[in-house]
């Protein structure tokens, strides 16, 4: 009787398909075209305008077309949604302040002009996407016009629909911003005024529903806080009663659920794809509210994989159960954002995987195909999809004998050094010979406009592998040269072969598929193309060692591998869902164990392992960070630690907040590392004062991102400041990062004097070995 009344009950739910937001890059990057073409003069704004605008009409016709019910507007952007809302409220950096802010303002917000430099731009939330800092110390807030507005009267006027405008709220744009530390409140306060007035206009103009982000409420924040909520949406809710809410979070689950769905809104919006399973939980402790609508994110929104539309479906049915739900939407965990535009543009892909996939409008489709399933209309039968699950799970890419046995077989492998730190670096020191104060660096040197031209001559087939090769070969040899010139001590190959550090070892181990245009936007126009972790990882070819071979027999001096961590590799990829991430991690893991012990044994004794992603990685909530940071811990270790005593280990991270995971740094037990500092003006280096870290490091003694050639003085600076912290012994010298990007004068002229000012330091020291 029960089961049956349960069953009437989950059928009367009235289902409506709700789309979060769409990329704005265009299958095949035209926005990013556009964007780039007005910066370099190509075009004017007028046609940016136009060529833009059709981009955006395209995307909303095609949902339109989808049939998706509730379609987002106002998620189009000249280059980030935070920079975005900060005009729209005339947040605008004192340097930049003009009486009528034009879009080259707002361009030079994100970029930059002469004389003023760009705001900071920082990663939002736990994803690769970055966004553009608000400034609001001093600022001067007001609504400067109505954003959302504009976008939402557009689609309706040129496609008649009647679009759901995306705002972010004012909680976390706050929280995101710089210079809301002090009275949080008291800012608030002077937003919330111009919040309500925004929506109210939304309102007065027809808006319909409105999509309120706070991702903010996903993280953990001090329970006091959700006063802030309260008060900020009740005061919309009474100035704008109509117009419906949505008050949409993601990437995690909601730590105080219960008070969350109790806050004055039409609709709460809640991730169950990013929540471990607590969004579920938190539903059957405490239900639903019966006057509010679920957003229910059920299609992953962050990663390319189809799903098995049969499980989600019996997954909606058990929620709309537990939460007695009369009306729910169904909807992507997330905005679309952070994945490709589809999957027609990748015709080329295998069928077995290709059937696997879904991005952007293949995710469109699921949301439909599920909200129609669960209308009881008659619709497509879901075994397709559940059949294209079972076969990527089932093909020989997933069931590789050899990795998955020698997963299992993990726990008899061992992931310590034979001997502990401090024996160990004797061994090396004995044969590395360095000075006290050995200079280094990070692995890249400038790879010039003639290094892409050739490396694309050569993809095209217009260069023969063997000419290539010989290209590369000579680039090595001309950076040994110059190295051996600048008398450092410690050399690399300079990576000339590799456009990425990811895609590069991507291209080498199976289990890996590049994409031709999977796109997605990492800030402004630059958009990233992550590999497809789609099967098991296995070594199949050495990657780099021939390279190194041929660097070390160049010269006397040691030279450095060079190999990206697994965490780094996973981060940046699209990963496989059907099993643990650290488990494909440590698969990474096994493989590129194989490639150091090749390195190792064709005499590359000094092995850095790059894991510049493993800070930007941790999870949203610090309950998580242990888990996350001991499986990194693992895997690192499980790549570098079968190496003999006297190899020497090396890791580099790029990013200067290690307050937090300083532990997890010295636990990875590599013999040096190198980490980015000159930008956090010194931060970092009060770290090193309250603990002890006893192995061998490198602060950054230059800032890399910039083409300006540092002082000796300056390097000294840095270098003197890191040494009232950390013993002389220990300290190595080294640029911030990679040279990648930089251009070969200045590169060698900022080496030049790294060199220099060691060498005086040094000087000034009576013992001259380390
Ligand atoms: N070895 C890499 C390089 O020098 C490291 C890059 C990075 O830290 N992101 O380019
Ligand atoms: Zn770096």
């Amino acid at each position: 009787m029960l089961e049956a009344r349960r069953k009437e009950k989950r059928y009367m739910v009235k289902a409506i398909s709700s789309n979060l937001g769409y990329p704005r890059l265009g299958e095949k990057r035209e926005w990013k075209r556009a964007l780039e073409r007005y910066w370099n003069g190509a075009i004017s704004q007028e046609e940016l305008e136009k060529e833009t605008k059709q981009i955006r009409l395209q995307s909303l016709k095609k949902q339109q077309e989808k049939g998706v019910e509730l379609i987002p507007v106002g998620d189009f952007s000249y280059y980030d949604h935070i920079l975005d809302t900060s005009l729209t409220f005339g947040v605008i950096p004192k340097r930049f302040e003009t009486d009528q802010p034009s879009l080259d303002t707002y361009f030079e917000i994100a970029r930059g002009r002469e004389n003023a430099v760009a705001s900071e731009m920082t990663k939002w939330f736990n994803t690769n996407y970055h966004y553009i800092v608000p400034e609001l110390k001093d600022a001067a807030p007001h609504l400067a016009f109505n954003r959302p507005l504009k976008y939402y009267l557009e689609a309706k006027e040129e496609l008649g629909i009647d679009g759901k405008p995306v705002v972010v709220g004012p909680i976390t744009y706050l929280k995101l911003g710089k210079g809301s530390e002090g009275d949080f409140e008291g800012l608030l306060d002077q937003f919330i005024p111009l919040y309500t007035q925004l929506i109210k206009e939304l309102e007065e103009g027809g808006v319909k529903w409105v999509q309120i982000d706070e991702p903010y409420l996903a993280t953990s924040f001090p329970k006091e806080e959700l006063a802030l909520y309260k008060k900020t949406y009740e005061a919309i809710r009474a100035a704008a009663p109509e117009i419906k809410i949505e008050l949409q979070t993601y990437f995690e689950s909601l730590d105080y659920y219960e008070d969350i769905v109790k806050l004055p809104v039409d609709a709460i919006g809640i991730d169950f794809v990013h929540d471990h399973g607590e969004s579920l939980e938190a539903l059957e402790k405490f239900g639903f509210p019966a006057d509010k609508i679920l957003g229910v994110g059920i299609i992953n929104g962050r990663n390319v994989w189809r799903s098995d539309l049969a499980k989600q479906k019996a997954l909606l049915e058990k929620i709309v159960t537990l939460a007695k739900a009369e009306i729910i939407f169904v909807q992507p965990s997330n905005s679309l954002l952070h994945v490709p535009v589809t999957k027609k543009t990748e015709p080329d892909l295998e069928e077995v995987l290709w059937n696997g996939l879904s991005f952007a409008d293949e995710k469109l489709d699921e949301i439909v195909l599920l909200t129609k399933a669960l209308n009881g209309e008659e619709t497509a039968d879901f075994a397709a999809s559940t059949n294209a699950v079972a076969a990527l799970n089932a093909s020989s890419h997933r069931n590789n004998n050899e990795v998955q046995t020698a997963i299992k077989n993990l726990e008899n492998v061992t992931v310590e050094r034979d001997l502990p730190f401090a024996e160990r670096i004797k061994q090396q020191h004995e044969w590395l010979k360095l000075p006290l104060l050995p200079t280094t660096t990070i692995g890249s040197f400038p790879q010039s406009p003639e290094v892409r031209k050739k490396r694309a001559e050569w993809l095209k087939g217009n260069l023969s592998d063997s000419d290539y090769d010989t290209y590369i070969k000579a680039e090595i040899k001309r950076w040994i040269e110059i190295q051996e010139d600048l008398d450092i001590d410690v050399l690399v190959h300079g990576e000339f072969e590799r456009t990425d550090m990811v895609e590069y070892f991507g291209q080498k181990l199976a289990g890996f598929k590049a994409t031709k245009f999977g796109w997605v936007q990492s800030y402004g126009s630059r958009a990233v193309r992550p590999p497809l972790i789609y099967g098991d990882v296995a070594f199949t070819e050495e990657i780099t060692v021939k390279e190194s071979v041929y660097a070390q027999s160049l010269t006397d001096r040691p030279v450095k591998g060079m190999l990206t961590a697994p965490v780094t590799i996973i981060n940046w990829s699209f990963v496989r869902d059907d099993i643990p991430k650290s488990e494909v991690a440590n698969q990474v893991g096994l493989a590129l164990r194989t490639e150091v012990e090749a390195l190792e044994a064709n005499g590359i004794r000094v092995i850095q392992v790059d894991e510049p992603a493993l800070r930007e990685g941790l999870p949203l909530k610090e309950s998580r960070w242990k888990e996350y940071l001991e499986d990194a811990v693992y895997s690192f270790k499980l790549t570098t630690t079968s190496v003999k005593n006297d190899t020497q280990i090396h890791t580099h991270m790029c990013y200067s907040d290690f307050d937090d995971i300083i532990d997890t740094i010295s636990a990875l037990d590599a013999d040096v590392i190198s980490i980015e500092t000159s930008r956090s003006h010194g931060e970092i280096i009060s770290t090193f004062e309250e603990v002890t870290y006893d192995k061998e490091i490198g602060l950054g003694v230059y800032d890399i991102h910039s083409p300006r050639v540092p002082t000796v003085e300056e390097i000294q600076d840095n270098i003197k400041r890191a040494l009232r912290a950390i013993d002389v012994k220990q300290f190595w010298i080294n640029p911030d990062c990679g040279l990648k990007t930089r251009k070969e004068p200045e590169t060698i002229a900022a080496l030049k004097d790294m060199v220099k000012a060691t060498k005086e330091i040094r000087a000034e020291y009576q013992v001259t070995e380390k």
